[in-house]
């Protein structure tokens, strides 16, 4: 199983960034996704890096959909 160590945002508890290790294929269909980049993004005046990523298969995998392993 292929993971990647990726930077998202967090939703789920306090707002800001988690790192987290993802099994590295899309959620939709599979097919193993694209290499992430750091982009950087604001939120309430606060500026954060996160991984973003295109995928070959054309899907766009969502954070909350990723398949989180580790983190
Ligand atoms: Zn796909």
């Amino acid at each position: 199983m292929e993971t990647r160590i990726v930077t998202i945002t967090n939703r789920d508890w306090f707002r800001g960034t988690k790192v987290v290790e993802v099994e590295w294929k899309c959620p939709t269909c599979g097919e193993p996704m694209g290499e992430p980049k750091l982009r950087r993004f604001c939120e309430d005046g606060e500026w954060y890096d996160v991984h973003v990523w295109d995928n070959e298969c054309g899907h766009i995998a969502k954070y909350r959909h990723l398949k989180i392993v580790n983190g």
